[in-house]
């Protein structure tokens, strides 16, 4: 029986790559350049990094993660996200005593048990950015001024951000008494999971997907009517500095994000070409997560952007796969020895070259080369190698001209403009 990849487990081949490249340069010019540096963590934690960090009411704690023993009985978990990742990479080598701000980023797998369709999948990579050990309101609007400017260098458009406060430890507790008031009231109209949402963590009925539950919370108690004046002057003020930026931003009072760890500002980019998948991207401010996993009092904010959904709302016509620069046509013995001594040089010299391995007839060299979409073609034959020269073919005017072999390098830089 043949051999297939797991449900949900995807391969991306090299047509496809081009784009996931793009978008991981970009994501790299872009960050580097306000002031993040790459940190690369494992794939592998101890589960309480997450059941602690991420918080085990979760959707993501409860049902998703990828938990097993190792031969030693330790529980480990397979990453559902980076934040808590880099958090604890950050406190184990105490970064903070030299300097507690820190600005990340990071490209990598993570891993959630879900159920498999259409933007949804068990292994996807996310490009995520954290900003550690600053509380001011301005780095909440410079992430997000980042987040947004790296998204319309990759050429999205028609976006939107959202934004909303969720208050702090303070405040939260209140809004989520009257939350539960709220909800217990219609609670014969939801689903069975918010059913259970209701005692752990009735905030996470918001993120449910279900139509039902939707339209039965619409006139549901909003967080931005309970928050704290701290909480309150911190949302006014990132307000403030993105209209500084000229950045606008729709207030969503029901977004809530997924996970625990979440306090003050909270943040998705949404395009409204992805169906239901529509969040290519969210993030918030989390200023109780270093404690909960042991840490000291220190705030932070980040997003995550999922490459997939990226990557699918991609504009169309840009040209992602790389072709080689040359293909090498050899007619005979001598000639295709010739040619893999020059493929090999010209190799060397950073030129992507192509050559036939079959000895196949020039027509079908010739063939190959176009499937390939290489730029040029190098046509050599046996009396043209007698001369030193080869016949070089412009694929796409057709144009032809004999060119000497010994400064075949700088011929071909000099044509291809590398
Ligand atoms: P959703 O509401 O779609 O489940 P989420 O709130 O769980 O998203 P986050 O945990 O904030 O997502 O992750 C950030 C980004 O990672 C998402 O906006 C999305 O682009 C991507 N993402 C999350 N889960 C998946 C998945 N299972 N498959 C592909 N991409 C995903
Ligand atoms: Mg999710």
């Amino acid at each position: 029986m043949e051999i297939k990849a797991i449900r949900g487990f995807n391969d991306i081949l090299p047509d496809e790559i081009g784009k996931w490249q793009f978008v991981e340069r970009t994501a790299r010019e872009v960050f580097e350049g306000f002031g993040f540096s790459e940190i690369r963590i494992p794939i592998l934690e101890r589960t309480e990094l997450f059941s602690r960090g991420i918080g085990e009411a979760t959707d993501i704690v409860e049902k998703e993660m990828y938990t097993f023993s190792d031969r030693s009985g330790n529980s480990l978990t397979l990453r559902p996200e980076a934040t808590a990742s880099i958090a604890r990479a950050y406190l184990e080598h105490q970064v903070y005593s030299f300097d507690p701000v820190a600005k990340y980023y990071y490209i990598g797998p993570m891993f959630r048990y879900e159920r498999p369709q259409k933007g949804r999948y068990r292994q996807f990579y996310q490009i995520d950015a954290e900003v550690f050990g600053v509380e001011n309101p301005m780095v909440d609007a410079e992430i997000i001024l980042m987040l947004v400017h790296f998204l319309k260098k990759v050429g999205l458009e028609n976006l939107e951000l959202q934004i909303n406060t969720l208050g702090c430890r303070k405040c939260r507790p209140r809004y989520r008494e009257e939350l539960k008031a709220f909800m217990k009231n219609i609670s014969f109209q939801l689903c069975e999971d918010c059913q259970r949402r209701l005692e752990t963590n009735p905030l996470r009925i918001f993120d449910c997907k279900v139509e039902t539950c939707k339209s039965a919370i619409t006139e549901a108690p909003q967080v931005t009517n309970y928050t704290c004046p701290d909480c309150q002057g911190h949302f006014d003020r990132v307000k403030e500095y993105l209209a500084v930026a000229g950045l606008s931003y729709i207030l969503n009072p029901k977004m809530v994000r997924g996970l625990d760890y979440y306090t003050r500002t909270a943040f998705e980019v949404v395009s409204y070409q992805l169906g239901s998948q529509n969040a290519v991207t969210g993030g918030g401010r989390y200023d109780n997560l270093f404690q909960e996993i042991g840490g000291p009092d220190i705030p932070g904010i980040g997003f995550a952007v999922g490459i997939e959904r990226l990557v699918s709302l991609l504009p169309a016509g840009k040209e992602f796969v790389s072709s080689p620069h040359l293909f090498v046509a050899a007619l005979g013995e001598g000639p295709a020895r010739e040619a893999y001594k020059l493929v090999y040089e010209l190799h060397l010299q950073g030129i992507q070259a192509e050559l036939d391995y079959e000895r196949r007839s020039l027509k079908s060299q010739m063939r190959r080369a176009d499937k390939l979409k290489a730029r040029f073609a190098l046509i050599l034959g046996e009396d043209e190698l007698k001369r030193g020269t080869a016949m070089l073919r412009n694929m796409e005017t057709k144009s032809q001209e004999e060119v000497p072999l010994n400064d075949l390098t700088s011929t071909l830089k000099q044509k291809l403009a590398i």
